[in-house]
């Protein structure tokens, strides 16, 4: 467990200068910490501290004269300056666990994980709050922070007892975390992702594991009831286990289910789910109101953020209606997953015209053909990976190579008909020709824009 305190030269090694490193190295540096953040790239350091020193373009061994490292989450676990750091002895700890160790007592920590739906439910989760404290007369705050945006480090000051800090928690953090306790801890779903960085699926496993390890009797996991590994975490959880589940199979007793309509909750409430697209959605309205009604929100808290709660920027957006045709901006599926779950929140009807590619991720588009022959009309190609798309697909769906987002937003408004819809839902990650894949997404909104 991090302690500042056994530390006393307090000497630190940030490495990662992104934005949670410098979040860090801030708050360190408030602390007395003399800190060194060291970047294998380029660090723009936002707010310049005599206490805070750069180094950037690879680690030299002013590395290791620290006392502890703070681990950036992109780091990956077998890098060289890593294994020396362990080789010294240096011990090494994540920004959440470092971050926390300042926290007030008495502040509420509420943490939501998963392969999938970490941020939309993050986001809910923190509106439900909202209105949880607003009925109470605004006597405490809510604080939404981590992967989501805002660091943790950024946060931890600016809570006192009696507030909520909702924090969307990623493996990467909670791998390098030795101690993390939250009160209340949701668990979306666990699918093999980031298998290189965690050196496989039992570590993945091992590394979500870790969200629950740290909880008492008087504390509360939610788990989704209707995924597998979920169900097999759940037999070593010492909290109070809490479920839900939108699917007919699951592998826990539920405490929420959807009967196609509303969400029912065993202890009561009929709730409406919020606007949002796919069953998917339903999972992560389930799992923040779960969280929510444990941490004292109302039944009418959930239905008042439900109702208000629209679809997340980059998420299955809907951008605007331009004769007839619908446009929607999916730009954060960057891999072939979040396609499937786009393209299987629309109706069996084959009125999609998908705007799909970028730079490829390895995995085969093959996979995509079964929803592409329900759901979709023609393919509108774009990319680095367009040759790779063609060659998988056969041949056994239209495709047009469009290249770039402008060209197939452009031949989407010449052809769609009124009724169709142009989903960006591309597969890929975004670098071949856009900064992010919020600038794809922007980039989409854009072109749609003029159309209007
Ligand atoms: P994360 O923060 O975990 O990446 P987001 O809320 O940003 O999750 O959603 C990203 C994409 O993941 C969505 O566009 C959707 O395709 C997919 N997704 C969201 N929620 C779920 C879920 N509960 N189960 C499976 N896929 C989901």
């Amino acid at each position: 467990m991090f302690r500042l305190a056994d530390f006393p030269t307090k000497k630190v090694t940030v490495l990662g200068g992104g934005k949670s490193g410098q979040a860090v190295a801030q708050l360190l540096a408030a602390h007395r910490c003399e800190v060194l953040i060291s970047d294998e790239g380029t660090v723009q350091l936002q707010t310049p501290s005599a206490h805070i020193t750069v180094e950037t373009g690879g680690h030299t061994d002013n590395v290791f004269l620290a006392d502890f490292i703070v681990k950036s989450p992109g780091i990956f676990p077998g890098s060289a300056v890593l294994l020396k750091a362990h080789e010294l002895n240096i011990p090494v700890f994540s920004e959440l666990e470092v971050a926390l160790s300042f926290l007030p007592d008495g502040v509420n920590i509420l943490a939501v994980s998963g392969t999938n739906g970490k941020t939309t439910t993050t986001a809910l989760l923190g509106k439900i709050l909202e209105k949880k404290f607003l009925r109470e007369n605004a006597v405490g705050k809510v604080c939404v922070c981590g992967n989501i945006g805002t660091p943790i480090s950024t946060c931890v000051d600016k809570v006192s007892k009696g507030d909520a800090l909702v924090i969307e928690v990623s493996s990467y953090q909670l791998e390098d975390s030795t101690y993390f306790h939250p009160h209340i801890a949701g668990l979306l779903n666990i699918t093999p992702d980031h298998l290189d960085h965690h050196n496989g699926m039992k570590n993945y496993m091992a590394a979500k594991a870790r969200l629950f390890k740290d909880q008492t009797a008087q504390d509360f996991a939610v788990l989704n009831a209707s995924d597998a590994v979920c169900a097999q975490l759940a037999e070593h959880i010492k909290s109070d286990v809490w479920a839900f589940s939108a699917q007919p199979k699951h592998w826990l007793k539920s405490d929420v289910f959807y009967d196609g309509d509303e969400l029912i909750f065993s202890e009561g409430p009929h709730l409406r789910p919020p606007k949002l697209r796919g069953i998917h959605n339903i999972e992560n309205a389930m799992a923040a109101a779960l969280m929510a009604l444990r941490a004292g929100a109302t039944a009418d808290d959930v239905q008042a953020a439900f109702a208000d709660f629209h679809a997340m920027a980059h998420r299955i957006e809907p951008v605007a209606t331009v004769r007839g045709v619908s446009y929607i901006n999916d730009s954060k599926a960057t891999n072939l997953d979040s396609t499937i779950t786009a393209l299987k929140s629309f109706e069996k009807n084959k009125t999609i015209w998908l705007i799909l590619g970028g730079r490829d991720k390895g995995a085969s588009y093959e996979v995509l053909l079964p929803y592409l022959k329900d759901h979709c009309k023609c393919i509108l190609s774009i990319g680095e990976c367009m040759d790779k798309i063609e060659k998988e697909l056969h041949g056994d769906f239209p495709i047009v190579r469009c290249g770039t987002l402008e060209k197939a937003v452009a031949y989407g408004a010449q052809h769609a008909q009124p009724g169709e819809v142009v989903l960006l839902s591309p597969a890929c990650a975004s670098f071949d020709q856009f900064k992010s894949f919020e600038h794809r997404g922007d980039v989409f909104k854009e072109l749609v824009r003029r159309l209007v």
